[in-house]
């Protein structure tokens, strides 16, 4: 313990006003809501500020006041760092027997949020750096584990949430999350607030989408006036059964990632295809050698196959980016008539549906690329095709209403970001929690704001 009275260059003069007792200089200091500071210690584990607790009734953390103490005990939280030197808050808390929750809880204490061992104040700074920088940084700069990292924002996060924000909903999307590990997550954001997080729950099925549905309640369901998602059947189900009067439309994000899937299932089969007439027409070339090829010799169709593989990018990024080495690609595509350009042609024919000066020539151009790609004998773009067609209502549906692509581009990539940020969170609340923090709109006051 420290001698109550600390002395300064000047303190031979007991009048002097630097002669200040050294809990009253602590009290000023940390000025900490519904206590004051009765001792300070130094430990090995950084300084111990003891707390005296004003004359009060316990309190529940649901708000009701109990007339006594169940028990009592010490417990101790981390505060903001003094320095280099951590400092740590010490008061008794009591237990209290609560008759609203009918069951005994810890009281609530005003420097620090329930179940914490960490202060208000040193919360508050994680999630606002949580919403800025990545795991190093945090873990590094206040001397804290990740896992904790974890717990504090989904408990700031869980206290600053507005439960209201599902009320004033009138078009939201449901869309298949970040896929993490193997964990999938449902993100819904609205459309109207720039695409604001609302919700997230972990899983990608009809269930998981109804779960939301079921949280906004029924009159809230009555209220979408349009809903757009994924191609997929989950999310159509879930909204057909909820929310049936709401408008459903397809993401052109998902239409366009779909049409890239198709170009790089063509790239495979056309490298296929090359490979099985290279070997073909060596069949016909020469007699039949038996045995092992001799060593050295190329593989049939290894030329054809490595051509194929050079293709990608050109094939799969905007035209308007191109490289002049990749449009050179696309034009020796072109000059040999390969499958690959049509299928390119295909991807673009599609991409213009959202490029068109008038969205209301979207229906006859959709037709038209249903009729080229149903019989482009390209079997993944028939296979797209058909789920355009299935899809066709809902597609036409997003272009009506303009809905932007960007939105939820922007909103993709930043879950990418926050998810590697964190390097991977080690359970799907921890990742929801860190989507709500940073994509739900949520401020974060630091201590020195207040
Ligand atoms: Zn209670």
């Amino acid at each position: 313990m420290l001698s109550p009275r600390f002395r300064s260059n000047h303190a031979t003069d007991p009048t002097s006003e630097a002669h200040v007792r050294v809990t009253t200089a602590f009290n000023k200091m940390l000025s900490i809501p519904g206590a004051t500071v009765a001792s300070v210690e130094f430990t090995p584990e950084g300084v111990v500020v003891g707390l005296r607790r004003r004359k009060s009734r316990p309190r529940c953390p649901c708000g009701w006041k109990a007339t006594g103490a169940y028990d009592t005990s010490v417990r101790r939280w981390r505060h903001l760092d003094l320095g280099s030197t951590k400092l740590l808050l010490r008061a008794e808390i009591r237990r209290l027997h609560c008759r609203r929750c009918d069951r005994v809880r810890t009281e609530d204490v005003p420097w620090a949020r329930p179940r914490a061992r960490h202060s208000r104040d040193f919360e508050d700074v994680v999630a606002w750096l949580a919403q800025r920088t990545d795991k190093t940084t945090i873990t590094r700069l206040l001397r804290t584990s990740w896992e904790r990292v974890a717990g504090i924002v989904e408990r700031v996060v869980a206290g600053q949430v507005d439960t209201r924000r599902l009320s004033g909903l009138f078009a939201d999307r449901g869309r298949r999350g970040q896929r993490k590990g193997h964990r999938y997550l449902t993100v819904v954001a609205d459309h109207d607030l720039a695409g604001r997080v609302v919700w997230a729950g972990e899983g990608k099925n009809a269930a998981t989408l109804e779960a939301f549905y079921d949280q906004l309640g029924e009159t809230g369901c009555q209220q979408l006036q349009a809903v757009s998602m994924d191609l997929g059947a989950a999310f159509k189900k879930a909204t057909d059964t909820k929310a049936p009067q709401a408008r459903q439309c397809v993401d052109p994000f998902h239409l366009v990632a779909l049409a890239n899937e198709a170009i790089n299932k063509a790239r495979r089969w056309a490298w296929n295809l090359e490979r099985d007439k290279a070997r073909h027409a060596a069949v016909l070339a020469g007699p039949k050698r038996r045995g092992r090829p001799p060593t050295g010799s190329p593989p049939p169709g290894r030329d054809q196959a490595r051509w194929v593989k050079h293709t990608r990018w050109a094939l799969l990024k905007d035209p308007a980016a191109l490289k002049p080495s990749q449009l050179e690609v696309l034009h020796q595509l072109r000059r040999s008539h390969s499958v690959l350009y049509r299928c390119w042609q295909l991807k673009e024919g599609l991409r213009d549906l959202y490029r068109l000066a008038d969205p209301r020539d979207a229906p006859a151009h959709l037709d038209w690329w249903l009729a080229w790609a149903c019989r482009c004998r390209i079997p993944s773009f028939v296979t797209l095709s058909k789920t355009v067609r299935d899809n066709r209502d809902r597609i036409l549906a997003a272009i009506e209403l303009g809905l932007s692509n960007s939105k939820l581009e922007g909103l993709n990539s930043k879950i990418r970001l926050i998810n590697h940020r964190g390097y991977g969170h080690h359970t799907a609340a921890a990742l929801i929690a860190m989507i709500y923090l940073c994509c739900g709109g949520l401020t974060i006051q630091l201590p020195t704001q207040r």
